[in-house]
């Protein structure tokens, strides 16, 4: 049996530099049908696109209806893209290297996101990670990110069994333990390498630049 390591995509692949901000405010006008006050006040470090959309509508004070909420990651994908076609999302040090490296080595990689699905695999290819990849589960799946990775792991190839999950936030290594996986977190996001290890990631790394030491250190713990 192969194993399985799921990535997280925002802080941990790759950083789609801060367009996802802007695309959050005209999709949630065109949607909602009023402007978000506050955009420059939204967190998304952890989050999942559901909940963020969610809780904005209610600081509006405006039920988030399903039909309000498609429309909203139709037209939030549907920028995002466009934006990363003129501005391609900057990959951390090593990341293509680590990927290409752990698929060679037989290793079957998954994606856990709070991305919504289009979004997810937009940012992906435009980073040109999008072969490496061959399952996963995604923000608009559901609106909590353990779900979301209880989802993942069910559709690993059947010749895979999912073992790990590498994300860069508390909330990466809460749904790794939530599902008796691994969790290895990568500080090459916005919280520390303390604050991921006090959060009880079974390994930290400041980030994948060397391959060869991180590819030992998680098969390691696999
Ligand atoms: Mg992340």
């Amino acid at each position: 049996m192969r194993s399985g390591i799921l990535f997280d995509i925002d802080g941990t692949l790759l950083y789609a530099r801060g367009i996802g901000r802007t695309a959050f405010g005209n999709a949630f006008l065109a949607a909602y049908g009023v402007p978000y006050p506050d955009i420059a006040g939204l967190c998304f470090v952890g989050a999942t696109d559901s909940n963020v959309v969610r809780n904005m509508a209610a600081a509006c004070g405006i039920p988030s209806t399903t039909a309000r909420e498609e429309h909203f990651f139709l037209r939030l994908a549907h920028d995002i893209d466009a934006a990363l076609a003129q501005n391609k999302p900057h990959l951390y040090p090593g990341i293509p290297e680590l990927v290409a490296r752990l698929g060679q080595r037989g290793h079957a990689l998954g994606i856990i996101t709070g991305n919504v699905r289009a979004t997810a695999w937009s940012k992906l290819r435009h980073a040109g990670l999008d072969h490496a990849f061959t399952f996963g589960a995604y923000g608009d799946e559901h609106h909590d990110r353990t779900a979301i990775a209880s989802l993942a792991l069910a559709r690993a190839p059947a010749d895979a069994t999912v073992n790990m999950l590498i994300g860069d936030t508390p909330l990466d290594v809460q749904a790794a333990k939530a599902n008796g996986l691994i969790a290895v977190a990568v500080a090459t996001g916005w919280i520390s390498a303390d604050e991921l290890a006090a959060a009880g990631a079974d390994l930290v790394l400041p980030d994948f630049s060397n391959t060869d030491d991180s590819v030992t250190r998680l098969e390691a713990l696999l």
